[in-house]
């Protein structure tokens, strides 16, 4: 199977301007379609209960309503002294507003007396492809800090040092973090299929 990358055209099903940053950088030779650019401005329910049942709800919505080739990510956080949690639910961790700050605050009281900080990030990208339907993982392995450090990333970023790093997410240009975090992974499997002969 051979798919010409340079004139592929795939809609990333995302409304964060942060992600589409991120993923339009590692995906050079593709024509990343945004949901503004196909006016698709409502919010996709997210209403799954692990990250592949919300990754496959996002990327057949676009798929069935507007008959594009289509992508979607679902990532979640999760802290092995809170049995895996917020996994799924990280974006919802303090509540249904989706406050960052919120969440990691919620986040850093709820590990306060923890000695274990391990924690990893892991994404399920589900691909919508000339009628096929692949899945693709990746995960990058931490720690959760004591504070906040750091300015750059989104969500829990200025909470999560990588294995191997002395800095946070947040401290990290966006190249650095996506030579190693969970979406960069899977989104390298994804570029590898797609190139695939
Ligand atoms: P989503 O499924 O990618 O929207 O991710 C769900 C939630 O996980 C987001 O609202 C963020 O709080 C968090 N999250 C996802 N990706 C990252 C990341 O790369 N860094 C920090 N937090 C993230």
């Amino acid at each position: 199977m051979f798919f010409n990358a340079f004139q592929m055209k795939i809609v990333f099903a995302t409304h964060n301007k942060n992600k589409l940053k991120e993923v339009a950088a590692l995906l050079p030779a593709i024509e990343l379609i945004s949901l503004e650019d196909i006016e698709c401005f409502e919010d996709i329910p997210e209403t799954g209960t692990t990250l592949h049942g919300n990754a496959q709800i996002k990327a057949d919505y676009i798929t069935k309503k507007y008959g594009y080739n289509c992508f979607a990510d679902d990532t979640g956080l999760e802290v092995s002294a809170l049995n895996g949690t917020p996994g799924v639910y990280s974006a919802r961790y303090a509540g249904m507003e989706c406050n960052t700050q919120k969440n990691m605050e919620k986040l850093l009281n709820e590990l306060k007396d923890k000695i274990n900080r391990s924690a990893q990030f892991k994404t399920v990208i589900c691909l919508n492809f000339s009628g096929q339907q692949l899945f693709f993982e990746g995960v990058c392995k931490g720690q959760i800090l004591n504070i906040q450090t750091g300015e750059q990333g989104f969500g829990y970023d200025p909470i999560f040092q990588p294995d191997g790093f002395d800095k946070s997410f947040a401290e990290m240009s966006m190249n650095e973090k996506s030579s190693i975090s969970h979406r960069g992974r899977a989104i390298e499997k994804l570029i590898t299929f797609l190139n695939k002969d």
